[in-house]
């Protein structure tokens, strides 16, 4: 098979003597031996058989192996949630004493673990601006920099970061680099062919697609991915199998929902340009995205979240909310059905209006997750709500 697509589709846990064609899923908590040569050949690590789900689980392999292809990743682990997976990629390979540099603006969340939780534990951070240029990057490596945290598209102010030149930094300062690629998916962009080390995944966003349930994974490097493994197993962050063949299936789908939900994002884009009411509208597919011709070089759509900004400021935004008639208010993201948020009054209600200007949170920034509802219909109803607000 040429395409990762269809790699993707006939990877499978092995067939049971059952012959099932959908793959089962494997509810279990631990796995038998045949005899106590075999169970200590396991425990020793000396054979990779399933021992206990909290440590690998056939269904939730099944999902790492799929989101693996996708990634054109080496190795991968599976977590409870896209929060347990960026963690458990810090916690497994960042110490006392290092340095993480991650770009401003990241899902909030991670700004949480970044700046209050890991300088508990020693690790030190720093921020560098979405629009930084080679230099900035490079200046702000320390002699502890172990590792470099992306998000790109960012969330929620859709800046984009261009991959493969902060990874030429990683590299040439023999630093890890760990890319979230929740808001891209892998059909919209694989930052291992960038350069990256590491990719952490929120599967509950688009993976899923049709808020569900909660998942995350990491993919990348062989070596890596066996310490976050060693770390995970102890820890106890792992996907549950259910979940795990929920996503799993839905891995399935992902090329063609995200190729419907990036078509419908672009529409919406493109007809709001200009509107009366809003200043600006940002899509990094939209020539007018500052960061175009980045997006262009590493992405193969726009994705599926479009954001604008109201002229009428914090009231404006609250009123379009409560004017949408079909749009759901909702803090999830990746959906079916499209979903309204207004950053500056929710997720980011808590930061100072000055933390909000750094990461392009205006007071009228709307975010909308664009589902797979008929376009006209999305885009009837953010126009309703326009011109009530
Ligand atoms: C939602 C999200 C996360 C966290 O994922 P959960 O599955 O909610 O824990 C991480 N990064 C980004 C960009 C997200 O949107």
């Amino acid at each position: 098979m040429k395409h990762n697509q269809s790699k993707l589709i006939r990877t499978r846990v092995p067939q049971t003597p059952q012959h099932e064609h959908s793959s089962p899923v494997f509810f279990t908590s631990s796995f038998t031996f045949d005899n106590a040569e075999d169970m200590r050949a396991a425990f020793a690590d000396e054979t990779d058989a399933n021992i206990y789900s909290r440590f690998s689980n056939p269904t939730v392999q099944e999902f790492v192996d799929r989101l693996c292809v996708l990634e054109n990743a080496e190795a991968g682990f599976a977590t409870a949630s896209g929060m347990s997976a960026v963690f458990g990629s810090f916690m497994a390979l960042l110490k006392k004493g290092d340095h993480l540099l991650s770009c401003n603006s990241v899902f909030g969340s991670t700004h949480t673990v970044v700046s209050k939780y890991l300088p508990k534990y020693g690790i030190d951070f720093s921020y560098v601006s979405a629009n930084a240029t080679a230099a900035e990057w490079e200046a702000a490596i320390t002699p502890n920099t172990k590792m470099i945290y992306l998000e790109t598209p960012t969330n929620p102010g859709l800046e984009v970061i261009d991959i493969a030149m902060v990874s030429a930094i990683a590299k040439k300062h023999n630093v890890i680099l760990n890319v979230d690629n929740c808001f891209a998916t892998p059909i919209g962009q694989t930052p291992i062919d960038l350069g990256a080390d590491l990719v952490v995944h929120s599967a509950t966003k688009w993976i899923d697609g049709q808020g569900r349930v909660l998942g995350g994974a990491i993919v990348g490097r062989k070596d890596l991915i066996h310490d976050i493994y060693l770390f995970c197993r102890s820890t106890g962050p792992s996907l549950s199998p259910f979940n795990a063949w929920i996503l799993s299936k839905s891995l399935e789908t992902l090329e063609v929902r995200m190729e419907r939900h990036c078509s419908n994002a672009l529409y919406i884009a493109e007809k709001l340009q200009g509107h009366p009411k809003i200043n600006f509208v940002k899509y990094p597919f939209l020539s007018t995205h500052p960061h175009n011709e980045i997006a262009k070089k590493q992405m193969k759509n726009g994705g599926g979240i479009v954001c604008f900004e109201l002229n009428g400021g914090l009231n404006a935004g609250r009123s379009f909310l409560d004017n949408l008639q079909m749009l759901s208010l909702t803090a999830n993201l990746g959906d079916t059905r499209s979903i309204a948020s207004h950053p500056a009054s929710t997720t980011h209600a808590k930061l100072s209006e000055a933390e909000r200007q750094a990461v392009g949170i205006t007071p009228g920034l709307i975010r909308i997750s664009v589902g797979l509802e008929h376009k006209e219909d999305i885009l009837a109803d953010i126009a309703q709500a326009l011109e009530a607000c």
